[in-house]
């Protein structure tokens, strides 16, 4: 059998195919963009769902857009954090992952062009080659996407399609400043495209003031938000934040996808959002997280070979290095895993053109001391070398 064509070149995420490897207990993988399972909230989501199961209705089909109570609940949340939002906007979806895909069958044809921000999260890239999209790739600095790279790439390539995480990327760890934020949404204005701005790190900050998400310069940005970082992913629930002007078609694609996401976690987490104070749950991540990320920064200096560059990010899972001269990180890697210890080179996440000397360090999922033991193991690894 061999496969639609548009599945050519479109190749296995090699983040997937790794945690499969990582899975072996005596590895500590700083390779999954993972949460803490110790930090999930078991007995509130236990709660929750034993509420919601008690309710026949939330084990009946429900409405495609999601259920009205989660979708004012997640409206009230984004207006909370500085973005005016109606249940009306909102359309809830399996992950932002599925929202992702709903944005692109809805508004991408093959053969159109997608500028990604590069390096970019890799999922993102597969998603818009199995459109059959072209990718083009936009520069990026210290403080992501570059305004007057995203200019160069509006005219010359005319994209459909800007794609960016503007906050705590993957994989970089970088935040576009507010002024940036400004200039690029009046560059997509301009240009008239549309700009999905992926965020589900945003609330997971651990120094600075939060800024504004880039959606409120500009209604021709997509918003795509989710429960897998403050919540917990195995729910699969996320969200578009749409206009009117795109919100059918990002409708007709759901229905076509999956009809509607699950009624019973739906149900679930519109209970957890009413009962809980996941805001204070937010707060004990930030502090377990910012520890983490303290601890592999702390590290760096004496893990890596001397010339090695990183990001500091200022939030979310990730931190991004470059090791010096021309090493291909997915070979230091086999190295790694003979000392028990994984990571993810940088390479799959360029769109274009891959920097072999990249990789990305995840430190959430692994508690300060495991930190402490993978650094060291890593270390080792770059002795051998
Ligand atoms: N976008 C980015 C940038 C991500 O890093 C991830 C998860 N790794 C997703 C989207 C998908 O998240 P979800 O679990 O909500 O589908």
């Amino acid at each position: 059998m061999s496969p639609a064509r548009r599945l050519a070149g479109v190749k296995s995420s090699p983040v997937r195919d790794l945690l499969a490897l990582t899975q072996r207990p005596e590895v500590i993988s700083f390779a999954g963009g993972l949460p803490a399972p110790e930090m999930f909230d078991v007995e509130g989501w236990s709660d929750a769902f034993a509420k919601a199961s008690d309710d026949r209705r939330n084990l009946q089909y429900g409405t495609t857009e999601g259920d009205p109570v989660l979708r004012a609940l997640i409206a009230e949340r984004m207006t909370r954090r500085g973005l005016p939002t109606s249940a009306q906007d909102l359309l809830v979806t399996t992950g932002s992952q599925q929202a992702l895909t709903l944005v692109t069958t809805a508004l991408v044809e093959p053969g159109d062009v997608v500028a990604v921000e590069e390096p970019t999260y890799l999922a993102a890239l597969q998603c818009f080659q199995l459109a059959g999209a072209r990718l083009v790739p936009v520069a990026s600095d210290e403080h992501g996407m570059v305004p007057a790279s995203l200019a160069e790439v509006l005219e010359k390539d005319r994209p459909t399609l800007v794609y960016a995480v503007p906050t705590y990327a993957n994989p970089t760890g970088r935040t576009q400043p507010a002024a940036r934020r400004q200039e690029i949404a009046s560059l997509v204005a301009a240009h008239d495209v549309w700009l999905v701005e992926d965020d589900p790190y945003g609330e997971l900050r651990y120094r600075g003031e939060p800024v504004p998400p880039l959606a409120t310069y500009s209604d021709r940005v997509l918003y795509l938000g989710s429960l897998s970082k403050i919540g917990a992913p195995g729910l699969r629930l996320g969200w578009l934040r749409a206009p009117a002007s795109v919100m059918p078609a990002a409708v007709i694609a759901k229905q076509a996808a999956d009809l509607h996401t699950s009624t019973i976690d739906q149900a679930a987490a519109a209970v957890y959002l009413s009962n809980t104070d996941l805001d204070a749950h937010v707060t004990g991540l930030r502090a377990a997280y910012r520890e983490r990320r303290d601890t592999m920064i702390e590290a760096l200096p004496a893990t890596v070979p001397p010339g090695t560059t990183w990001s500091d990010p200022d939030g979310g899972m990730f931190v991004w290095l470059r090791l010096p001269g021309e090493v291909d990180t997915a070979e230091v890697l086999r190295d790694a895993l003979k000392h028990n210890v994984a990571f993810v080179p940088g390479a799959p996440f360029f769109a274009v053109r891959p920097d072999h000397a990249t990789f990305r360090l995840s430190f959430t999922t692994n508690p300060p001391e495991d930190i402490r033991e993978g650094m060291r193991r890593l270390r080792e690894a770059f002795r051998d070398r």
